[in-house]
């Protein structure tokens, strides 16, 4: 590992001080900056100080967005992405060499198993997978023989089928064997849930979702402690995966309403999810599982880890996938869209996106019902988008 900087590259937790000067921050788009002196340059360009150097080595609206995680997190820091998949193959690549073994979990965002699957093995790395939902087999794969895991990788709630695992168990487990612990935590940021309180190492988020929250930016993140970002950042200067200023600026803008957005956000799906849990009384749909509702098969989980149910939930229609796309074509307010975390309301059927390189029989094993419809909600009012849906599933019945 390169030798500890004196300052770190990148965000870390501001001192809270009143607001001075221009209250918006100014955007910063200079690719790099002039130095008052040959000397100066030198030490900038060695990582030496933290004066603006050149953008790949970060810049201003960078360094305060990732401030803001960083806080938010509690962390040490925060370091940024181009993407939520730059954040996460940057930080697989940046701690595991040949001859390393990763546990993936099978419930991870497509992108993570993708690069898991298709490019890690390719640098020699050996890429072993567990269900985050049984225990039994982590602690399986951290017993076994040989070098040990190096790190453990899972993301809570699990998309698509919203079910928990337990966070703090899982980390336990990784750390008893001297594994890092990176989680995808997308789904459900802080204050819904605060891992690095559960015991997680390394914190990803695809920053397009919640963080950024107006479907006009692609970013992603990693949070943690400085000795397990520095290689990160080091990899990002190395690979150049760096967020550009204006994706940067808009974060800071999103960051102003994410505490309000979230609440609303996750009072609104908790609502449609109640409605929704009225139609599987009446036998109109097949379930609906969304992380507030009492009989969440994970409550136990629930009530240990997060503070609300999120935004996020997933209904299964009777009638399978060809009901599912029925529902969907009837849609006249919620969008038809991949993606979540935006102001807008969107639904997407995982047989037919996030899931759709599985065989039927593999997605009814990860328990991902062919007619099952993912909702992330977003801000309208909530009557809206249930009349939406009710009107949709009872066009098609
Ligand atoms: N993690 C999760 C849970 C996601 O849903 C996504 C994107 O959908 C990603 C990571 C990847 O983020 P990005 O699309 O910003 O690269």
């Amino acid at each position: 590992m390169m030798p500890r900087m004196s300052e770190p590259l990148y965000g870390t937790p501001r001192e809270s001080r009143p607001p001075l000067g221009p209250l918006s921050p100014l955007l910063d788009r200079s690719s790099t900056a002039a130095q008052p002196d040959a000397d100066t340059l030198r030490a900038v360009g060695e990582a030496r100080t933290a004066g603006a150097f050149y953008q790949r080595m970060g810049h201003p609206n960078l360094r305060e967005f990732e401030s803001l995680v960083a806080e938010r997190e509690g962390t040490d820091g925060a370091v940024g992405f181009a993407s939520g998949m730059a954040a996460i193959s940057a930080t697989l690549s940046a701690h595991l060499s040949a001859g390393d073994r990763v546990l993936v979990a099978e419930e991870i965002y497509g992108g993570t198993q993708a690069f898991s699957t298709h490019d890690l093995p390719r640098f020699g790395v050996t890429v072993e997978r567990f269900s985050s939902l049984k225990l039994d087999q982590l602690r399986a794969a951290l017993a076994t023989d040989g070098p040990g895991i190096k790190m453990v990788v899972f993301e809570s709630p699990i998309n698509p089928t919203l079910r928990l695992c337990d966070i703090r168990a899982i980390t336990a487990l990784a750390r008893e064997h001297g594994a890092t612990t990176l989680f995808d935590c997308t789904f459900a940021p802080p204050p819904i849930q605060r891992v690095a309180d559960l015991g997680v190492d390394l914190i990803a988020h695809s920053a397009t979702k919640f963080f950024g929250g107006h479907s006009d930016v692609l970013a992603g993140v990693v949070a943690g402690p400085h000795a397990l970002l520095e290689p990160i950042e080091i990899f990002r200067r190395h690979t150049g995966g760096v967020l550009a200023p204006d994706p940067a600026w808009l974060l800071l803008r999103s960051f102003l309403t994410l505490d309000l957005r979230l609440t609303a956000q996750q009072q609104n799906a908790a609502a449609v999810a109640a409605g929704l849990a009225e139609l599987v009384a009446a036998g109109e749909i097949a379930s609906v599982t969304y992380p507030g509702l009492p009989d969440h098969p994970d409550r136990e989980l629930f009530e240990a880890q997060m503070t609300g149910g999120g935004a996020m939930l997933a209904f299964e229609v009777h009638g399978g996938v060809e009901r599912a796309r029925a529902v969907l074509d009837g849609l006249q307010v919620i969008a038809r869209a991949a993606s979540l975390g935006g102001v807008e309301t969107l639904a997407t059927i995982p047989a037919f996106t996030t899931h759709v390189t599985l065989t039927p029989e593999q997605r009814a094993a990860a328990g991902i019902p062919e007619g099952l419809v993912r909702v992330a909600v977003g801000l309208e009012e909530p009557g809206r988008l249930l009349e939406d849906l009710l009107a949709a599933i009872r066009r098609t019945a």
